[in-house]
């Protein structure tokens, strides 16, 4: 049930337009949430919306994804195998900076008198662009256009376009193009969805270096020892006579142009940023690399640069894009999220995708079961290859989940519930470390990888592996018990709902780790029937024991799920019905999340949800319930559920489309898709939502269009209530691309191979083969069917 504000819209702030976000007055109000919004990223490098001038600022932010400082946490009572070592993204050199000065006069946004300013991200050609016209005291009036953009195609490599016109005089202009490293740590005020901080300074200067236009600056992090070069470097165009000299100390640099403008003569500085980061490579090394990507950047242009990221672009949207009809605002909002999801994961190669992307410091920058669960379905449905690096990576962090269950004193792998480097950086492990469910659900991810993309070579030569390590710690922390018919339970764990923690026998739980260890046994049986020598690989590999495929199939065949026949619901954890209803009525407004305003432990004793558990299982395992199942529980969960994570909302608008609560589904849905644009979590100045993005594509997808793909059979129950509008969006399926289109307005969805040989679907009850170029057309049917 949505116990927040719903009201908040963002036509407040953003005019509508399906493929610009657009701002067109300085609002000082919102600029804490506009950073966010406007960061520009390629999944390697982020950088948030901070205007060039530097200021006015709620908190600058430059990011490298997996460039992390590491710290020891301290604990006011130790106990054995606790997380030793934190880890946090660090703010890194900010060198987006460019200072204007027009007759001395500083360029200020709050005090300038603005005759015209429009920022717009646009999400086809992958800029941020602002437009002013400032008049400075003395009456002259200067345009500033700025372009800026984080290359999608080069992943070291950002640029920004900086021009500046006097119109109506003459006038010194001084352009200070700048970088700053300020690492300085600013704790969370006790939420801890925001940044710890750092408290000591972390990265340490090892080399400054400026010459002509060009300045680089190295750096050294103290205790995870890992280097950052930045470099810029500039072309200046004009045809007004300029000079220029640069300079730069241990942590800042800058490059000055002191330009004598003539009205109506443009004065254009175009900056190239680079960025280097590596745990092996010197600072030197990294330097040189710096040095010539600034070369080669100087020597192609800015327009190759913004031309190679149209079609970045424009590729990632025709695999991508979800056109969605009837409501411009949503269809908005939509691209929005997709764009965002480009922005995190598009570069992000051997690393993972953090649950803020690369736009803000939240959740410091940890990779979380949001990839596998939230992000992956749309990247195997969109962007195979990515979604293979990201389970790659997974699969190189399998030694430090080996080391990782050895100290929870388990066999097999246990996954870090938080990392950056593949430890365990949960401090807390009963909503941390407690959540053993991320091994299976990176087995899930696996699975559907596996069977949408047909790459059944990852899975003998990677996937395999972390399927005999995380099918081993099922095996090992689950027990037959003797109260429960011998069946196989699981103890102390906890879900997905944080505000339930260490319990027995939650469902979701349950439920994945039964398919877990199913399909680390198909695969081990697969692979010594069909590949003995990749088999004898994996023995070589893992020391696997033949009596342990069958100690698997019989944890899995007697999993303990639990259900209450009386009130004909699955329970989320044995006790959750034990425990008191939450006092919902009693609760205001603005006592949610109420993980800001309670202790624990009085929410843990509670019925009190905080994010589709049970819902989510239904949603994920659709085909492990009857409908009835599924109808009980959501009317039992649903209402017991508070949204406080941005997780939520998304799911609980798949299973209501399901149902049939189409309202319900609506209000879940718009909540979801508006997430961070209407600031729903009241969080969004510290960075997007990922996770909730993702989703909001699976309620498209999976809510709207009803597809289905388990074990790869592709299914689809389309559900549109309006007559009006309609959607469509493609699919790449086993290398081919199919889109589908409802239209609302005909009645009709229609299937389109658009590349391929061949693919079979399911329409309702109906089998559909689909050839090549050939559309086929069928009836929508009215929700109630
Ligand atoms: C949620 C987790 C999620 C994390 C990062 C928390 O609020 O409860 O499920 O992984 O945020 O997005």
């Amino acid at each position: 049930m949505l116990r927040h504000k719903t009201e908040k819209r963002p036509e407040y702030v953003y005019a509508i337009d399906e493929w610009r976000m657009i701002e067109r007055q300085f609002y000082p109000r919102w600029l804490a949430a506009s950073e966010t919004i406007f960061a520009t990223a390629n999944g390697y490098l982020g950088m948030r919306g901070n205007f060039e001038e530097g200021s006015p600022v709620f908190q600058s932010g430059t990011y490298v994804n997996g460039f992390y400082e590491s710290w020891p946490i301290t604990y006011g009572e130790e106990a054995y195998g606790f997380a030793k070592t934190g880890q946090t993204m660090l703010n890194v050199t900010d060198s987006k900076l460019i200072k204007l000065y027009v007759d001395d006069e500083p360029f200020y946004l709050p005090s300038a008198n603005l005759l015209k300013f429009e920022r717009v991200l646009d999400m086809r050609a992958g800029t941020l662009d602002r437009e002013v016209l400032w008049e400075t005291p003395a009456g002259k009036q200067v345009t500033i256009k700025s372009r800026r953009l984080v290359s999608l195609q080069q992943r070291h490599l950002a640029a920004i376009s900086y021009e500046v016109t006097i119109l109506n005089a003459e006038a010194p202009i001084t352009i200070s193009s700048e970088m700053l490293n300020d690492n300085k740590g600013s704790g969370n005020g006790g939420d801890p969805r925001r940044p710890r901080g750092i408290t000591h300074r972390a990265l340490s200067p090892r080399a400054h270096y400026a010459d002509d236009m060009r300045v680089l600056l190295s750096h050294v992090t103290r205790n995870s020892k890992m280097t950052l070069a930045c470099g810029i470097e500039h072309t200046l165009d004009t045809t007004c006579a300029y000079t220029h000299k640069s300079d730069c100390a241990e942590d800042s640099g800058n490059v000055v142009f002191t330009v004598d403008a003539k009205p109506g003569e443009p004065v254009r500085l175009v900056k190239y940023m680079t960025y280097h980061t590596s745990n092996t490579a010197s600072a030197a090394e990294l330097r040189s690399l710096a040095q010539r990507a600034l070369e080669r950047a100087v020597e192609h242009g800015f327009d190759e640069l913004l031309s190679g990221q149209r079609d970045y672009l424009d590729d990632f949207w025709r695999t991508s894009n979800v056109e969605f009809r009837g409501d411009p605002a949503v269809a908005q909002a939509i691209h929005f999220n997709l764009f965002q999801i480009c922005q995190a994961t598009a570069r992000s190669e051997g690393t993972g995708v953090p649950a803020k992307g690369l736009t803000g410091p939240g959740y410091e920058g940890h990779y979380f079961w949001d990839t596998e669960i939230y992000l992956l379905p749309f990247l195997i449905h969109t962007a195979p290859r990515i979604a293979k690096n990201l389970l790659t990576f997974r699969y190189d962090m399998l030694n430090k989940a080996r080391l990782r269950a050895s100290e929870v004193n388990q066999k097999g792998a246990l996954f870090p519930w938080r990392t950056i480097n593949g430890e365990e950086a949960s401090a807390y492990y009963a909503a941390g470390t407690a959540q053993y469910h991320i091994n299976a659900d990176i087995a899930y991810a696996l699975k559907k990888y596996v069977d949408v993309t047909g790459d059944e070579e990852f899975l003998r030569e990677r996937g395999a592996e972390i399927l005999v390590e995380t099918a081993r710690l099922w095996a090992d922390l689950g027990f037959y018990s003797k109260h429960k018919d011998g069946k196989f339970c699981i103890h102390g764990v906890t879900g997905p709902d944080e505000y339930n923690t260490v319990v027995n026998n939650n469902t979701y739980t349950n439920l994945m780790a039964r398919e877990n260890l199913r399909y680390a046994a198909s695969t081990v049986n697969m692979l010594q029937a069909e590949h003995p020598r990749r088999f004898e690989m994996l023995v070589d590999r893992t020391g696997l024991e033949t009596f342990e495929i069958e100690q698997w199939q019989k944890a899995a065949d007697s999993m303990c799920i639990p259900y209450h026949e009386q009130a004909g619901i699955h329970l989320q954890d044995d006790g959750f019905l034990d425990r008191e209803v939450w006092d919902f009525d009693g609760t205001p407004e603005h006592k949610y999340p109420l993980l800001l305003h309670y202790h624990p432990l009085v929410i843990y004793r509670h019925q009190v949800i905080k994010q589709a558990d049970v819902v989510l299982a239904m949603v994920l395992l659709g085909d492990e319930f009857s409908m009835e199942q599924k109808k009980r529980n959501f009317d039992y969960y649903d209402p017991l559920t508070t949204g406080d994570s941005s997780l939520s909302a998304c799911i609980q608008a798949i299973a209501a489309a399901e149902l049939g609560y189409s309202e319900k589904a609506r209000q879940y849905a718009i909540y979801a898709a508006l997430m961070d644009l209407a600031d729903f979590g009241g969080n969004v100045q510290d960075g997007c939502h990922i996770a909730s993005m993702g989703g909001t594509w699976m309620v498209i997808v999976y809510g709207l269009a009803g597809m289905r793909d388990y074990d790869g059979q592709l299914s689809f129950r389309p559900r549109w209530r309006e007559r009006v509008g309609g959607v469509r969006f493609p699919l790449t399926v086993r290398g081919q691309l199919l889109e589908l289109d409802i239209d609302a307005e005909k009645q009709t969805v229609t299937y389109l191979l658009k590349e391929g040989s061949g693919l079979a679907v399911r329409h309702y009850d109906d089998e559909i083969e689909l050839v090549a170029g050939r559309p086929m057309t069928r009836p929508l049917k009215s929700p109630e069917n």
